[in-house]
């Protein structure tokens, strides 16, 4: 039997304490390693039957107006976020430039240069836009596809003459922002104006950000569907995505487009045919014909088996949306009330009580984060073939 004195004692315990302080840090930096580069986010939502679903964000800062990024840091959060396209839309404002004084470019263009540069060896489309700021009436509006922004005039009217020449998409955002001049719209409800139905009549107005940042209108919403307007949903970014975002656990709002191609010619000519929908928070919103098959699409159906007479079905939600389903169908669950959700990239098993054993049968759900209205949610049916 070894005898240990106190001091060799003490050397034992001291080693010890370093080999298990190594094997930590060693399992630290590989944690952290792991966690740094993958598994991959899930922020797929499915393509639809003869489009390609391109997720956009169509208002983006930088310093060249008042953002506080430099266009570049633009290019790499789209991709990291796994954007299609982005534009770049400072504002313009006839005589006024960037917010900065050592930013003061002659050149609207440049900031669109610098980002366009930069993401050439990329997939993502990023195009040239300006966010033509006037006062409330008309407000604040984009013009995008632009191929020169250097369009400022006096008159803003002609200005919006001058984007349209370009064959320029114009959209009218936040229009039930907050003015901090106070001098309109203080309770959040946006206010249509005459030299709104004048822009509509003449084709100046095409779309309106029915969602701004974190805001959601519901007004807005409901104009786009009556006056067939193209919804959008950006985020009006200006301090790095990354300080407005968790984007761990969220993601910017973006507009859906429904391209024929993956290009700028393709989400230009989905944007002037109201073709998109909006993905915001853990929603989506648009017309039923985009939602449908994005539902259709996102969930599987991987097995459908029967124990006695209760018939066992294995949903997988393939998206990135988790769906919040009200069962509606003919037939009760047995291991779910009547409202759950069926997570994002996740498999379900649920039981259904059909009375008997049958070959098919179909589920229906109320899927309440999938708004075809302001007031609306689309129901949609799930065929099931026994196994
Ligand atoms: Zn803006």
């Amino acid at each position: 039997m070894e005898f240990l004195c106190p001091s060799s004692l003490i050397d034992k315990i001291m080693r010890w304490i370093k080999v298990v302080m190594v094997l930590f840090s060693v399992f630290y930096s590989l944690t952290l390693r792991c966690l740094g580069s993958g598994p991959e986010k899930n922020n797929r939502i499915p393509d639809i039957p003869g489009y390609y679903t391109l997720k956009c964000d169509f208002h983006i800062h930088t310093v060249f107006s008042d953002g506080k990024v430099w266009p570049e840091i633009r290019i790499a959060e789209a991709i990291k976020e796994g954007l299609d396209a982005i534009a770049i839309t400072e504002h313009l404002k006839y005589g006024k430039r960037s917010k900065y004084k050592e930013m003061q470019f002659e050149d609207r263009n440049r900031s669109f240069e610098i980002a366009y540069e930069t993401a050439k060896n990329s997939d993502l489309i990023v195009i040239r836009g300006v966010e033509i700021t006037q006062g409330m009436p008309p407000g604040h509006i984009n013009a995008i596809f632009l191929k020169d922004a250097n369009i400022a005039q006096k008159d803003f009217n002609e200005t919006f003459a001058k984007a349209k020449d370009q064959g320029a998409f114009l959209f009218w955002n936040h229009p039930n922002w907050k003015s901090p001049d106070k001098s309109w719209e203080q309770d959040g409800i946006p206010q249509w104006f005459d030299i709104h139905t004048k822009m509509l009549d003449n084709h100046t107005l095409m779309g309106i950000e029915v969602v701004n940042a974190r805001s959601y209108s519901k007004e807005v919403h409901q104009w786009c569907i009556d006056k067939n307007l193209t919804m959008l949903a950006n985020s009006d970014i200006h301090f790095p995505i990354g300080m407005e975002y968790e984007l761990v656990t969220e993601h910017r709002p973006m507009t859906l487009v429904f391209a024929k191609e993956r290009t700028e010619v393709g989400i230009k000519e989905a944007l002037m045919n109201q073709r998109t929908a909006l993905w915001f928070e853990n929603n989506i919103i648009g017309n039923e014909n985009f939602l449908a098959p994005i539902f259709q699409k996102s969930v599987v159906v991987k097995k459908v088996s029967y124990h006695e007479k209760i018939a066992e079905v294995v949903l997988e939600n393939e998206s990135a949306v988790d769906f919040i389903l009200e069962n509606v169908g003919d037939y009760s669950l047995f291991n779910k009330t009547k409202i759950f959700i069926l997570k994002a990239g996740n498999e379900l098993k649920i039981g259904v009580k059909t009375g008997e054993v049958l070959e098919q049968f179909a589920l229906k759900f109320k899927v309440h984060n999938l708004l075809v209205s302001p007031n609306d949610c689309l129901v949609a049916q799930i065929s099931c073939n026994t196994d």
